[in-house]
């Protein structure tokens, strides 16, 4: 995914290049998808979506994307990668930046 065809609000790396974590259902080399953080992104939904719904702009609205996320195999591990990696920024496992700082507060 190249950054420079989206907004600048969406990460560069927002997501590995599935080409090094496999397709999924035909992965092959197990251990390098087992010892990456991110493998989970190889199911994301958001993947096979427009990613400036996950960024929208401050005040920009999340429904679309927390619509998808709704759907999403691997929002368990999304919102937990999030969450364990501080992102500061857009919709990761179906909540917001706002509702993720509430979440950490509530569970320390
Ligand atoms: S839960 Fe949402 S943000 Fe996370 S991978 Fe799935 S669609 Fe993307």
């Amino acid at each position: 995914m190249a950054g420079s065809q989206y907004r600048s609000g969406v990460p560069d790396n927002w997501f590995v290049d599935p080409v090094h974590l496999g397709v999924p259902g035909v992965r092959r080399d197990v251990d390098v998808v087992e010892d990456n953080p991110l493998s989970w992104q190889s199911d994301a939904l958001c993947a096979q979506t427009d990613p400036e719904a996950f960024f929208p702009e401050k005040g920009g609205s999340t429904r679309d994307a927390k619509r998808i996320c709704t759907s999403c195999d691997v929002r368990d591990a999304c919102l937990e990668y999030a969450l364990q990696n501080d992102e500061r920024f857009g919709i990761w496992g179906g909540l917001s930046e706002r509702e993720r700082r509430k979440l950490k507060r509530r569970a320390s």
